[in-house]
């Protein structure tokens, strides 16, 4: 994720992660459609419906939804609060600034709450 989010160092990356019994597997890069790809990130539809169907025909699950934040904190923006449509699925953000102290946060946004989620490297 972090070389993906070094790709793209004054927009947003964003993508998909699968995988299976709550281990992540997999990286599905996506394009960022938004009209301001430096501040927000959006997934055209019919990239989405294809990466949601190569994750179903490899028997993976969908387990989160990953952005980067080139600037700034890798927290959950207020529009990234207001624009958080999957309750169920975690939201990774990036922050690829060198000497971030958690370069991967990850956090589930519930009817505009946020709370962490503890990642586990294995
Ligand atoms: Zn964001």
């Amino acid at each position: 994720m972090l070389e993906e989010a070094a790709k793209t160092p004054v927009q947003e990356c964003c993508g998909l992660l699968a995988g299976r019994d709550g281990i992540i597997m997999d990286i599905f890069p996506a394009t960022n459609t938004d009209a301001n790809p430096a501040t927000a990130y959006e997934v055209a539809p019919r990239e989405l419906f294809r990466m949601i169907k190569e994750i179903h025909a490899r028997n993976l699950q969908l387990m989160g939804i990953y952005h980067s934040h080139p600037r700034g904190q890798n927290f959950p923006s207020r529009s990234d609060v207001e624009r958080a449509f999957y309750p169920e699925t975690p939201y990774f953000i990036l922050s690829p600034l060198p000497g971030a102290p958690q370069p991967v946060r990850a956090f589930l946004i519930r009817d505009s709450n946020v709370a962490e989620l503890k990642i586990e490297l294995l």
